[in-house]
Protein backbone atom coordinates (compact mmCIF):
# COMPACT_ATOMS: atom_id res chain seq x y z
CA UNK A 1 0.00 0.00 0.00
CA UNK A 2 1.31 3.46 -0.90
CA UNK A 3 -1.50 5.47 0.40
CA UNK A 4 1.76 8.08 1.94
CA UNK A 5 4.29 7.57 -0.98
CA UNK A 6 5.95 11.28 -1.17
CA UNK A 7 4.64 12.29 2.17
CA UNK A 8 6.53 13.39 5.10
CA UNK A 9 5.58 12.65 8.64
CA UNK A 10 7.28 14.08 11.70
CA UNK A 11 7.08 11.62 14.52
CA UNK A 12 6.75 12.70 18.32
CA UNK A 13 6.79 10.38 21.15
CA UNK A 14 9.29 7.60 20.23
CA UNK A 15 11.15 5.89 23.43
CA UNK A 16 11.29 2.17 22.52
CA UNK A 17 9.63 -0.04 20.26
CA UNK A 18 6.56 -0.43 22.06
CA UNK A 19 6.04 2.68 21.94
CA UNK A 20 2.57 3.95 20.20
CA UNK A 21 4.07 6.16 18.23
CA UNK A 22 6.02 3.66 16.47
CA UNK A 23 3.42 1.96 16.03
CA UNK A 24 1.96 4.73 14.53
CA UNK A 25 5.69 5.07 12.44
CA UNK A 26 5.59 1.30 11.26
CA UNK A 27 2.27 1.64 9.33
CA UNK A 28 3.14 5.34 8.44
CA UNK A 29 6.86 4.06 7.03
CA UNK A 30 5.30 0.96 5.30
CA UNK A 31 2.76 3.02 2.97
CA UNK A 32 5.67 5.15 1.80
CA UNK A 33 5.96 7.87 4.27
CA UNK A 34 9.32 9.69 5.02
CA UNK A 35 9.19 10.03 8.17
CA UNK A 36 11.56 12.67 10.98
CA UNK A 37 11.61 11.68 14.55
CA UNK A 38 12.16 13.70 17.70
CA UNK A 39 13.87 12.33 20.67
CA UNK A 40 13.74 13.62 23.96
CA UNK A 41 17.01 13.70 25.33
CA UNK A 42 19.99 12.03 25.02
CA UNK A 43 20.01 8.80 26.77
CA UNK A 44 16.64 8.35 24.13
CA UNK A 45 18.46 9.46 21.13
CA UNK A 46 20.23 6.03 21.63
CA UNK A 47 17.08 4.45 21.19
CA UNK A 48 15.53 6.50 18.61
CA UNK A 49 18.06 6.68 16.00
CA UNK A 50 18.50 2.61 15.53
CA UNK A 51 14.39 2.62 15.75
CA UNK A 52 14.22 5.33 12.56
CA UNK A 53 16.80 3.43 10.80
CA UNK A 54 14.63 0.84 10.37
CA UNK A 55 12.12 2.86 9.15
CA UNK A 56 14.41 3.95 6.75
CA UNK A 57 14.88 7.36 8.24
CA UNK A 58 18.11 9.44 9.57
CA UNK A 59 16.24 12.22 10.35
CA UNK A 60 16.11 12.07 14.10
CA UNK A 61 16.38 15.56 15.91
CA UNK A 62 16.17 16.73 19.27
CA UNK A 63 13.35 17.95 21.23
CA UNK A 64 12.36 18.27 24.67
CA UNK A 65 8.70 19.92 25.05
CA UNK A 66 9.13 21.35 28.44
CA UNK A 67 11.95 23.00 27.56
CA UNK A 68 10.67 27.09 26.46
CA UNK A 69 11.06 27.38 22.38
CA UNK A 70 11.71 23.37 22.08
CA UNK A 71 9.42 22.87 19.59
CA UNK A 72 10.62 25.57 17.75
CA UNK A 73 14.24 25.01 17.66
CA UNK A 74 13.62 21.51 16.55
CA UNK A 75 11.42 22.30 13.62
CA UNK A 76 14.55 25.30 12.39
CA UNK A 77 16.63 22.09 12.76
CA UNK A 78 14.04 20.21 10.50
CA UNK A 79 13.61 23.10 7.94
CA UNK A 80 17.31 22.38 6.90
CA UNK A 81 16.05 19.45 5.33
CA UNK A 82 12.11 19.35 4.97
CA UNK A 83 10.32 22.61 3.53
CA UNK A 84 7.01 20.69 3.96
CA UNK A 85 5.06 18.11 6.24
CA UNK A 86 2.47 16.49 5.70
CA UNK A 87 1.86 14.88 8.95
CA UNK A 88 2.64 14.97 12.25
CA UNK A 89 2.04 12.59 15.00
CA UNK A 90 1.65 13.80 18.61
CA UNK A 91 2.33 11.31 21.23
CA UNK A 92 4.03 12.64 24.37
CA UNK A 93 2.60 12.72 27.84
CA UNK A 94 4.59 13.07 30.78
CA UNK A 95 3.38 13.25 34.71
CA UNK A 96 4.85 12.50 38.25
CA UNK A 97 4.37 8.98 38.81
CA UNK A 98 4.29 9.87 42.63
CA UNK A 99 1.27 11.43 41.83
CA UNK A 100 -0.46 9.09 39.10
CA UNK A 101 -1.66 7.17 42.76
CA UNK A 102 -3.56 8.09 45.42
CA UNK A 103 -6.01 10.86 45.18
CA UNK A 104 -6.26 13.79 42.66
CA UNK A 105 -7.18 15.91 45.39
CA UNK A 106 -3.67 15.88 46.15
CA UNK A 107 -1.95 17.15 42.87
CA UNK A 108 0.75 19.24 43.21
CA UNK A 109 0.88 23.19 41.87
CA UNK A 110 4.40 22.24 40.37
CA UNK A 111 3.07 18.83 39.12
CA UNK A 112 -0.51 19.85 37.50
CA UNK A 113 1.51 22.99 35.64
CA UNK A 114 4.16 20.18 34.23
CA UNK A 115 1.63 17.85 33.32
CA UNK A 116 -0.22 19.93 31.29
CA UNK A 117 2.30 22.04 29.70
CA UNK A 118 3.65 18.44 28.36
CA UNK A 119 0.69 16.49 27.75
CA UNK A 120 -1.23 19.46 26.84
CA UNK A 121 0.20 22.59 25.47
CA UNK A 122 2.68 20.88 23.52
CA UNK A 123 0.33 20.43 20.57
CA UNK A 124 -0.71 23.51 20.42
CA UNK A 125 2.97 24.54 19.98
CA UNK A 126 3.32 21.93 18.09
CA UNK A 127 0.38 22.85 15.20
CA UNK A 128 2.19 26.29 15.64
CA UNK A 129 5.52 25.41 14.65
CA UNK A 130 3.75 22.76 12.13
CA UNK A 131 1.86 25.37 10.43
CA UNK A 132 4.33 27.27 7.87
CA UNK A 133 5.08 23.94 7.02
CA UNK A 134 1.31 22.66 6.22
CA UNK A 135 -0.09 25.87 5.28
CA UNK A 136 0.26 25.46 1.49
CA UNK A 137 -0.80 21.36 0.92
CA UNK A 138 -3.02 20.86 4.14
CA UNK A 139 -2.30 17.58 5.34
CA UNK A 140 -2.59 16.12 8.85
CA UNK A 141 -1.87 16.51 13.19
CA UNK A 142 -2.95 13.78 15.11
CA UNK A 143 -2.33 13.24 19.05
CA UNK A 144 -2.79 10.46 22.08
CA UNK A 145 -5.71 10.68 24.45
CA UNK A 146 -7.09 7.79 26.79
CA UNK A 147 -10.27 7.41 27.96
CA UNK A 148 -9.62 9.42 32.00
CA UNK A 149 -10.03 12.32 30.09
CA UNK A 150 -13.85 11.62 30.39
CA UNK A 151 -14.38 8.51 32.43
CA UNK A 152 -12.97 7.84 35.72
CA UNK A 153 -10.29 5.36 35.66
CA UNK A 154 -8.16 4.66 38.50
CA UNK A 155 -5.28 6.87 39.45
CA UNK A 156 -4.99 8.87 36.17
CA UNK A 157 -5.68 11.57 38.22
CA UNK A 158 -4.41 15.14 36.76
CA UNK A 159 -3.29 13.01 33.77
CA UNK A 160 -6.77 12.88 32.86
CA UNK A 161 -7.37 16.44 33.55
CA UNK A 162 -4.46 16.90 30.76
CA UNK A 163 -6.19 14.62 28.23
CA UNK A 164 -9.46 16.14 28.86
CA UNK A 165 -7.77 19.30 27.86
CA UNK A 166 -6.02 18.20 25.07
CA UNK A 167 -9.04 16.69 23.70
CA UNK A 168 -10.66 20.58 23.67
CA UNK A 169 -7.26 21.62 22.25
CA UNK A 170 -8.03 19.07 18.93
CA UNK A 171 -11.45 20.92 18.52
CA UNK A 172 -10.01 24.52 18.59
CA UNK A 173 -6.94 24.00 16.46
CA UNK A 174 -9.31 21.78 14.20
CA UNK A 175 -11.22 25.12 13.68
CA UNK A 176 -8.11 27.05 13.19
CA UNK A 177 -6.28 25.01 10.99
CA UNK A 178 -9.28 23.64 9.33
CA UNK A 179 -9.09 27.39 7.00
CA UNK A 180 -5.31 25.68 5.86
CA UNK A 181 -7.15 22.23 5.01
CA UNK A 182 -5.82 21.00 8.19
CA UNK A 183 -7.42 18.03 10.07
CA UNK A 184 -6.81 17.59 13.52
CA UNK A 185 -7.75 14.55 15.96
CA UNK A 186 -7.16 12.52 18.52
CA UNK A 187 -7.01 8.75 18.69
CA UNK A 188 -8.29 7.78 22.17
CA UNK A 189 -6.63 4.20 22.24
CA UNK A 190 -7.21 1.50 25.15
CA UNK A 191 -4.59 0.33 27.51
CA UNK A 192 -1.23 -0.88 25.77
CA UNK A 193 1.82 -1.99 27.53
CA UNK A 194 4.40 1.08 27.38
CA UNK A 195 6.78 2.77 29.77
CA UNK A 196 4.39 5.49 30.15
CA UNK A 197 1.24 3.27 30.78
CA UNK A 198 3.43 1.32 33.29
CA UNK A 199 3.72 4.66 35.17
CA UNK A 200 0.02 4.70 36.41
CA UNK A 201 -0.35 2.73 39.68
CA UNK A 202 -3.07 -0.24 39.50
CA UNK A 203 -2.47 -0.33 35.55
CA UNK A 204 -2.73 -3.89 35.55
CA UNK A 205 -6.11 -3.72 36.84
CA UNK A 206 -7.48 -1.30 34.34
CA UNK A 207 -5.43 -3.43 31.99
CA UNK A 208 -7.73 -6.51 32.91
CA UNK A 209 -10.80 -5.12 33.59
CA UNK A 210 -10.60 -3.33 29.58
CA UNK A 211 -9.71 -6.63 28.30
CA UNK A 212 -12.10 -8.21 29.98
CA UNK A 213 -15.22 -5.83 28.89
CA UNK A 214 -14.33 -4.25 25.47
CA UNK A 215 -16.63 -5.49 23.15
CA UNK A 216 -13.83 -7.35 21.43
CA UNK A 217 -12.94 -9.18 24.46
CA UNK A 218 -9.56 -7.61 24.27
CA UNK A 219 -7.25 -4.77 24.26
CA UNK A 220 -5.65 -2.96 21.05
CA UNK A 221 -1.98 -4.08 20.61
CA UNK A 222 0.35 -1.10 19.08
CA UNK A 223 0.07 -2.36 15.64
CA UNK A 224 -4.21 -1.39 15.99
CA UNK A 225 -3.28 1.79 17.14
CA UNK A 226 -0.42 2.20 14.33
CA UNK A 227 -3.48 1.06 11.92
CA UNK A 228 -5.57 4.12 12.96
CA UNK A 229 -2.51 6.65 12.93
CA UNK A 230 -2.41 5.39 8.93
CA UNK A 231 -6.25 6.26 8.75
CA UNK A 232 -5.34 9.84 10.00
CA UNK A 233 -2.27 10.20 8.43
CA UNK A 234 -3.65 9.35 4.96
CA UNK A 235 -6.33 10.73 3.05
CA UNK A 236 -8.52 7.86 3.82
CA UNK A 237 -9.41 10.67 6.89
CA UNK A 238 -10.01 13.83 4.89
CA UNK A 239 -13.16 14.17 5.55
CA UNK A 240 -12.89 14.05 9.24
CA UNK A 241 -11.38 16.88 12.06
CA UNK A 242 -12.03 17.88 15.42
CA UNK A 243 -12.36 13.89 16.32
CA UNK A 244 -11.80 11.88 19.18
CA UNK A 245 -11.23 8.27 18.02
CA UNK A 246 -11.16 5.35 19.88
CA UNK A 247 -9.40 2.33 19.31
CA UNK A 248 -10.05 0.63 22.20
CA UNK A 249 -12.06 -2.60 21.14
CA UNK A 250 -15.53 -0.52 21.86
CA UNK A 251 -14.48 -0.89 25.89
CA UNK A 252 -15.91 2.97 25.61
CA UNK A 253 -19.66 2.29 25.24
CA UNK A 254 -19.55 0.05 28.65
CA UNK A 255 -22.21 1.29 31.16
CA UNK A 256 -22.96 -1.93 33.24
CA UNK A 257 -20.39 -4.94 32.23
CA UNK A 258 -22.21 -8.13 30.57
CA UNK A 259 -22.68 -10.42 33.48
CA UNK A 260 -20.42 -13.41 33.80
CA UNK A 261 -21.37 -16.49 31.03
CA UNK A 262 -22.89 -19.54 33.00
P1 LIG B 1 5.83 5.92 25.77
O1 LIG B 1 6.44 6.00 27.13
O2 LIG B 1 6.40 4.93 24.83
O3 LIG B 1 5.82 7.34 25.07
C1 LIG B 1 5.71 8.55 25.78
C2 LIG B 1 6.61 9.53 25.07
O4 LIG B 1 6.50 10.83 25.66
C3 LIG B 1 8.10 9.14 25.17
O5 LIG B 1 8.65 9.04 23.89
C4 LIG B 1 8.72 10.30 25.92
O6 LIG B 1 10.04 10.58 25.51
C5 LIG B 1 7.77 11.42 25.54
N1 LIG B 1 7.91 12.57 26.44
C6 LIG B 1 7.60 12.66 27.76
N2 LIG B 1 7.97 13.87 28.23
C7 LIG B 1 8.49 14.55 27.16
C8 LIG B 1 9.07 15.84 27.02
N3 LIG B 1 9.21 16.69 28.05
N4 LIG B 1 9.51 16.21 25.79
C9 LIG B 1 9.41 15.37 24.73
N5 LIG B 1 8.89 14.13 24.82
C10 LIG B 1 8.45 13.72 26.03
O7 LIG B 1 4.29 5.61 26.05
P2 LIG B 1 3.01 5.58 25.08
O8 LIG B 1 2.00 4.82 25.86
O9 LIG B 1 3.38 5.16 23.73
O10 LIG B 1 2.55 7.10 25.09
C11 LIG B 1 2.29 7.84 23.91
C12 LIG B 1 0.99 8.60 24.07
O11 LIG B 1 -0.09 7.69 24.07
C13 LIG B 1 0.87 9.42 25.35
O12 LIG B 1 0.22 10.63 25.06
C14 LIG B 1 -0.02 8.55 26.20
O13 LIG B 1 -0.72 9.28 27.19
C15 LIG B 1 -0.96 8.03 25.13
N6 LIG B 1 -1.77 6.86 25.48
C16 LIG B 1 -1.19 5.75 25.98
C17 LIG B 1 -1.98 4.66 26.31
C18 LIG B 1 -1.39 3.42 26.88
O14 LIG B 1 -2.12 2.59 27.42
N7 LIG B 1 -0.08 3.20 26.76
C19 LIG B 1 -3.37 4.72 26.12
C20 LIG B 1 -3.93 5.88 25.60
C21 LIG B 1 -3.12 6.95 25.29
Amino acid sequence: MSLLAGKNGLIMGVANDHSIAYGIAQHCAKAGANLAFTYQNDMLAKRVQPLAETLGSELTVPCDVSVEGGIDTAMDTLAKSWNQIDFVVHAVAFADKSELRGAYLNTSRENFTSSMMVSCYSLTELARAALPFMKDNGGSIMTMSYLGANRITPNYNVMGVAKAALEASVRYLAVDLGRYNIRVNAISAGPVKTLAGAAISGARHVYRHSEQNALLNRNPDMDEVGRSGLYFASDLSSGVSGEVHYVDGGYNLIGVPQPEAD
